[in-house]
């Protein structure tokens, strides 16, 4: 599944309709996976929080939109005003600039891009404590481990790949792109090239007909591991055994293929059925000296590098002593838990998407992290349920998608009343939602330390270090 796709920056991990903010099936379904699951009771009777009486989020986000507007994007507006793509051509470094939507800085200077990103993160929960300065990379740029290129036909009839122009359903054909793996570029061009020798007909969104909706290629930054995701339009690949052939010997370094049937028409890439058509159906990478193998639907942080900075950060925040109960919420793989999980006496992650939670189940055992239990489970849901349980929770670390946390998630953490919360944020947006209510609960934000995830982009990592007022 696509986590909170825009944090990632790249519109094209929509199939169609970039504008639209969806979730995925598996992000609206509470799961019912059964393995591990266990009941924590009956959902508590649900209360009603007040309405904190702060500056509202929306107005926060207000005054952090318009800073990024009229800085850092001023630049495009200029050239909108004049004739955008011409000027783009002889002036970006991109020559899709303005068009694509990805990376709105594309051209603007890192330490200008960074300074900008604090400003709105200060404006945004400078109000709750103290903003440490970004955690800046040292080489921003190709730093996606993920690329996905849309499949379609252009206005001439004839079959393309890319992603889609900003807010239509166009595709623009970017063979490359500034921020992402050259590898994946080049093995998505491969892929791309084999199509006419095997009769492979790509999607055609118009008409319904056409096999190939789109390419998706993972690259494992620490092992060379290399997964290639092929989105079809229904289970048929009639020469799957050849084309699998034909394409390692072209790209000898990837070392699984996956087919992802989507017959559906959604906004999200990946549909919920796969065949594994060559490998092992998975990569493996490592993050802080531990394991992590991941599925072609699972959320995997798409920059590795500032990604153990961000972890990091976060485990050291939680200043884990050896005798905690750590909950790892919205876990993914399970990344952070099993990251901290030397550290801790248990933890605990919940994830909704039952293939990221089975990958989570793997990594514990793969790290052999004993002390680790992973539930598929909605995080509100669950913690809910802990609440009404009364189960003691000492850390908890929270990272939901670009929409925040659920309103009975949040109520639970007050009840559950961990002595530390640490929050991790993709959409400083919502987090300042967040970040209102938890803190006329009774916390006080220690500190945040924003993380540049994503260069170039206007997307913005925080961590944020919460502490229980009386304790
Ligand atoms: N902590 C992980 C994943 C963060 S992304 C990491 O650093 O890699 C957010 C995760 O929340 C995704 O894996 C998504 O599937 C999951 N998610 C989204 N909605 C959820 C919900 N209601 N309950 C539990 N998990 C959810």
């Amino acid at each position: 599944m696509e986590k909170r796709t825009g944090s990632e920056g790249s519109p094209s991990e929509k199939r169609k309709s970039p504008d639209k903010k969806n979730r995925s099936a598996a992000e609206k379904s509470a799961a019912s996976f059964a393995y591990k699951k266990k009941s924590y009771g009956e959902k508590a009777a649900a209360g009603k929080a007040k309405k904190p009486d702060k500056k509202t989020a929306a107005e926060r986000s207000h005054a952090g939109k318009s800073a990024v507007k009229t800085s850092m994007a001023g630049k495009s507006t200029e050239r909108k005003s004049t004739a955008p793509e011409k000027v783009q051509k002889t002036k970006s470094r991109c020559p899709w600039s303005g068009r694509c939507g990805g990376c709105t800085m594309i051209d603007v200077p890192y330490e200008d891009q960074i300074r900008e990103k604090q400003k709105v993160v200060e404006e945004l929960i400078g109000d709750f404590g103290p903003v440490e300065p970004f955690i800046k990379m040292k080489n921003p740029g190709r730093y996606r481990n993920k690329v996905t290129s849309i499949c379609g036909i252009d206005s001439h009839k004839k079959p393309i790949c890319g992603v889609f122009r900003e807010r239509s359903h166009e595709i623009i054909p970017v063979k490359t792109c500034l921020i992402q793996d050259r590898r994946a570029d080049a093995i998505v061009q491969s892929v791309f090239s084999l199509f006419p020798s095997f009769k492979m007909k790509v999607y055609d969104e118009r008409t319904g007909y056409g096999m190939v909706k789109a390419i998706q290629v993972r690259c494992a930054r620490a092992t060379g591991q290399i997964m290639v995701t092929l989105v079809t339009s229904g289970p048929a690949f009639p020469s799957r055994k050849n084309f699998v052939d034909a394409l390692l010997k072209l790209e000898p370094s990837i070392t699984t293929i996956v087919q992802n049937i989507n017959d559906r028409d959604t906004t999200m890439v990946l549909g919920t059925r796969e065949k594994v058509l060559y490998g092992n159906g998975y990569i493996e990478d490592t993050l802080l000296g531990k394991t992590f193998r991941l599925s072609s639907r699972s959320f995997y942080q798409v920059n590795s590098i500032q990604t153990e900075k961000l972890y990091n950060i976060a485990i050291d925040m939680a200043g884990l002593s050896g005798k905690e109960r750590v909950l790892d919420a919205y876990c993914g793989i399970g990344t952070i838990g099993i990251c901290a999980s030397d550290k801790a006496k248990e933890v605990i992650g919940v994830e909704l998407n039952e293939d990221a939670a089975a990958d989570a189940q793997e990594n514990a055992r793969l790290n052999h992290a004993d002390n680790v239990t992973i539930y598929a489970d909605d995080a509100g849901q669950f913690m809910t349920e802990m609440a009404q349980k009364k189960e003691p929770v000492d850390v908890l670390f929270m990272d939901p998608p670009r929409s925040g946390a659920s309103f009975d998630f949040l109520q639970s953490a007050l009840i559950l009343a961990p002595k530390k919360i640490v929050y991790i944020s993709c959409n400083p947006e919502t987090l300042a939602d967040n970040l209102s209510y938890l803190t006329d609960g009774g916390y006080v934000m220690k500190k945040a330390v924003p993380v540049d995830m994503f260069p170039y982009t206007e997307s913005m990592e925080t961590v944020v270090l919460l502490s229980r007022t009386n304790s």
